[in-house]
């Protein structure tokens, strides 16, 4: 038992933030009795690698950043080998073109402005408007804004629509013109506290020079192997196919309802992460936190599908490691990746495609016949025909992308504050989504529950 009196806890969620979480008690605490409750039948939540096509692919997340440490410092001490992109230059299709994605860009706020420029994303007069931004004067940022607002306010429309929002299209499924710029962005959000222009603000955070070495890495055996050594060191109880169904407060702790009606369990512990995504959150904390589970039922999440083509060898495909289509292109398919070329895996050609945005997830009602004819016929409006694939396998991911809507961190804040002694949540709902912030965010919250310091 700890300064705390913690000795058991229980984990609710066996994803990355559950898993990291887990793994941070028993670094903590070695001696702690730690049971991970997971809903599915296998861990990992959106990181699962399996078999496809005489290889492994990934069927949700396929890399993580490196500029954050977390989630590389959790690989090499676990002593897996980690790849490299061996490409990263990625296209955007805009004026029906296949247009080379600018360098130096936060989340599409150029920090360079003459890459900006020989992109040939936008026209001439759009980047003599864009040129002047950093002298144009401009309200400090007091209040959170959706970070599309605020940028149309700064370098008008097109820049918006050709390059911000396929890209926080592909990182939440969402729209530049809802998500927060405090949740999204908070280093940028703090310096336009300071100078109204997003491209000063840009470039003092990444930085003058080019900087050596891959935005990404991935694990060489795919991110399911990430899973699979974080939860054995955890050394906890892993516990799956038992969905938490309720929290109940007991006089010496918690009790953890899981399971199915007739085959239901208990889980005693003093001390429990909430680490699963924040509707199924927000309904367990109900009755034990009625204030934080109003503030988590609130954060909302986009469906996304992704369709994964191998092709026959020899089959050519544009160069680059993809392409980013604008909402405005009006096509179905927000990303390709061309997997194969990416990651220099030889051998058979691999593209997947993501389908599914915030808000417009009925595309994904069609059955997976339907959804592989729609990549195909988006590929071909982009100029890129490929053969009849030889095998396709589509991934459905429900409530896959939390939207951090503007107001996302007050929101938090007060479900934060409202959380009764003992419970922390962690996830992709909260803290970021990315792989680091998950782990991060699962750190976080194992510190809270074992420490005497309340981390907000
Ligand atoms: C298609 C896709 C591609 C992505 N690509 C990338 C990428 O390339 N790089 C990157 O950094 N990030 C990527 N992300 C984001 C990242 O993968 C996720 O944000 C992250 O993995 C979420 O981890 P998590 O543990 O917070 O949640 P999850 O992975 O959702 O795990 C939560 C777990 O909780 C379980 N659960 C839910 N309810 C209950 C319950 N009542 N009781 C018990 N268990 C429950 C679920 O079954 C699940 O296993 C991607 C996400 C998606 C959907």
């Amino acid at each position: 038992m700890n300064e705390r009196g913690v000795s058991r806890v229980a984990v609710i969620g066996g994803g990355i933030s559950g898993l990291a979480a887990a793994l941070r008690v028993r670094d903590l605490m070695p001696s702690a009795r730690i049971t991970v409750i997971e809903g599915a039948g296998r861990l990992g939540g959106k990181l699962y690698t399996d078999e496809f096509a005489y290889g492994r692919i990934e069927l949700g997340a396929e890399a993580f950043l490196v500029r954050r440490p977390e989630a590389k410092r959790l690989a090499d001490r676990l002593g897996l080998a980690l790849d490299a992109p061996a490409t990263t230059q990625a296209s955007v299709f805009t004026d029906e073109a296949l247009r080379p994605l600018p360098s130096r860009t936060m989340l599409g706020i150029p920090a360079d402005l003459t890459a900006l420029a020989q992109s040939g994303v936008l026209g001439p007069a759009d980047v003599a408007h864009v040129n002047d931004e950093p002298d144009r004067p401009g309200p400090l940022l007091r209040e959170d804004i959706a970070v599309g607002v605020l940028a149309r306010q700064r370098f008008g429309n097109a820049l918006v629509d050709r390059l911000m929002d396929p890209l926080l299209g592909g990182v939440y499924a969402g729209f530049a013109d809802e998500i927060s710029v405090r949740a999204a962005l908070p280093q940028l959000a703090a310096k336009l506290e300071h100078t109204p222009s997003m491209v000063v603000g840009a470039r003092s955070l990444m930085g003058s020079g080019v900087t050596s070495g891959p935005v990404f890495n991935t694990v060489h055996n795919g991110l399911s192997a990430l899973v699979e050594l974080v939860a054995a060191t955890s050394g906890a109880d892993i516990r799956l196919g038992l969905p938490a169904r309720e929290l109940q407060r007991r006089p010496d702790g918690w009790r953890v309802i899981v399971g199915m009606s007739r085959e239901r369990q208990m889980v005693e512990a003093d001390s429990v992460i909430i680490a699963c995504p924040a509707r199924p959150a927000s309904r367990l904390l109900r009755s034990v936190a009625p204030h934080a589970a109003e503030s988590l039922a609130q954060i909302e999440y986009a469906g996304v599908a992704l369709v994964t083509f191998a092709l026959p060898p020899g089959t050519s495909l544009p160069p680059g490691s993809g392409v980013l289509v604008p909402a405005a292109a009006g096509l179905d398919v927000k990303a390709v990746t061309f997997s194969s070329q990416k990651w220099g895996r030889e051998g058979t050609p691999i593209i997947r495609a993501s389908l599914g945005r915030f808000g417009q997830e009925r595309v994904l009602a069609r059955d997976d016949d339907g959804l592989a004819e729609l990549v195909i016929r988006d590929l071909l409006a982009m100029g890129i025909k490929v053969p009849t694939p030889i095998a396709t396998h589509v991934q459905r991911w429900g409530g896959a992308l939390p939207q951090y809507f503007v107001g996302h961190l007050d929101r938090l804040e007060q479900a934060r504050r409202a959380l009764p002694e003992g419970l922390a949540i962690a996830g992709a709902g909260y803290d970021g989504v990315g792989i680091p912030a998950c782990i991060a965010s699962g750190q976080r919250a194992a510190d809270q529950i074992l420490t005497r310091r309340v981390i907000r």
